[in-house]
């Protein structure tokens, strides 16, 4: 079957990443294209002297112009290999798949699944789909089809309304693609506390999932603590520290209907309380408003969105992470404890915490890292891909 596939051939001194199992292949790495392969279609990659390197989808439109599916030449691309994939996909989440406690998270993280691509994620008896390439947009059905077989799920929606789409000249879709209509409000239990999710119209597929595991690892820090959550979104942090016995929450975020979905997210856990603020403004105003007026805190979040998209915005990323942190740190009592995150991919581990230093000798506060944070478990991140690695926080405390 692999003769009747178009062929990409790779530049001679190109084949190192695709032998290191990378799964990406750039424009610039090609030297010719046989068999005219429309957007999507599945092609096999061949070196100079026509030898198998690997096999993956095609798209021109894009940089990325094969990500690779198999390095294995007796393998096909058919339903059968997308049920493969996802079956082992699903298995890796382990025991968060027996969990009552937590019953949303990632069911497949793109290429750390090796499914380039393609996520999925579990909202209670729900799936949302989203397709980040052409590549995948031929399969989805079937990938639907499969995730209601996998998964027994009542439904499978479609949340592929992400900006990077635009990247591969894809337009944004969204909708029902298998089994029953999704309900609007959804509502799931993460480690023991429920929250609403609005899986057609909320964030990335509805809820930061990427943050589970760092809002049970804050919470122990919030007994009695008045903790200031910024870019709090749907309030999850706060819910969190509100449980753990905090003295007060103060959650700040520019959505209005956020900071609303944050009230119930209390009132759900009934946790609500008149103490609690929820203040809507850009949080770098909001967070200067505080400092002049004097106000401070025992525990500062921040978990700003992504400031760095391309290699171009890293450095006016730096100053927005550094001049956020600065106010973090100002905002807080002697011996607070910041809890600082960036999900930037282009932003190490190394610069943010570069950047926290700057932020600390600004301000004169000495900061010592209790500990280091990352996205959680159902986003793994594969050693041959670590492009990965995007999530990346720190508790600290702050003298
Ligand atoms: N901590 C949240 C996720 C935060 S996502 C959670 O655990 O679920 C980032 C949030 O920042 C979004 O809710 C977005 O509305 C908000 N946001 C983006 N820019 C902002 C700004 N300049 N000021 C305040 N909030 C902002």
């Amino acid at each position: 079957m692999s003769e009747a596939l178009p062929v990409v051939r790779l530049k001679r001194g190109r084949y190192k990443s695709v032998l290191s199992r990378h799964p990406w292949i750039f424009s610039g790495s090609i030297s010719s294209v046989h068999g005219s392969p429309v957007p999507g279609a599945v092609v096999d990659v061949h070196d100079q002297e026509g030898g198998f390197l690997a096999r993956g989808y095609y798209n021109p439109h894009s940089q990325i112009t094969v990500r690779i599916l198999t390095w294995n030449e007796s393998e096909p691309i058919d339903r059968d290999f997308w049920r493969r994939r996802l079956q082992a996909s699903i298995a890796r989440r382990g025991p968060l798949l027996e969990s009552t406690e937590t019953t949303a998270y990632r069911l497949a993280f793109a290429e750390s699944d090796g499914l380039p691509g393609l996520i999925v994620d579990r909202y209670g008896e729900w799936v949302v789909l989203q397709s980040l390439t052409y590549g995948i947009e031929p399969w989805k059905t079937t990938l639907a089809d499969l995730l209601v077989e996998l998964t027994h799920a009542r439904g499978v929606y479609e949340r592929s309304d992400v900006d990077v789409r635009g990247q591969e000249r894809l337009e944004p879709v969204t909708g029902d693609l298998a089994g029953e209509r999704v309900a609007e409000r959804v509502i799931v239990s993460e480690n023991g506390l429920r929250f609403q999710v609005d899986i057609a119209g909320g964030h990335k597929t509805g809820f930061y999932l990427d943050q589970r595991d760092n809002r049970r690892k804050i919470a122990p820090y919030c007994a009695d603590r008045r903790v200031l959550n910024v870019f709090s979104y749907t309030g999850a942090f706060a819910v969190y520290a509100a449980r753990a016995g905090a003295a007060a929450v103060t959650n700040v975020d520019s959505s209005y209907d956020a900071l609303v979905a944050g009230e119930e997210n209390l009132r759900l856990n009934g946790l609500e309380r008149e103490v609690d603020e929820h203040i809507q403004g850009d949080a770098f105003q909001v967070l200067r408003g505080l400092r002049d007026e004097g106000r401070r805190f025992d525990l500062v979040i921040l978990d700003p969105p992504k400031f760095a998209y391309n290699k171009s915005q890293v450095t006016a990323a730096t100053r927005g992470y550094k001049d956020i942190n600065m106010l973090g740190m100002q905002l807080l009592e002697p011996g607070g404890i910041l809890c600082t995150f960036s999900c930037s991919g282009l932003i190490s581990e190394d610069l943010f915490q570069k950047v926290l230093f700057g932020a600390s000798v600004d301000v004169g506060r000495d900061v010592r890292i209790l500990e280091r944070l990352a996205q959680g478990t159902d986003h793994p991140v594969l050693l041959t891909f670590p492009e990965a690695a995007y999530l990346k926080g720190f508790i600290c405390q702050v003298e």
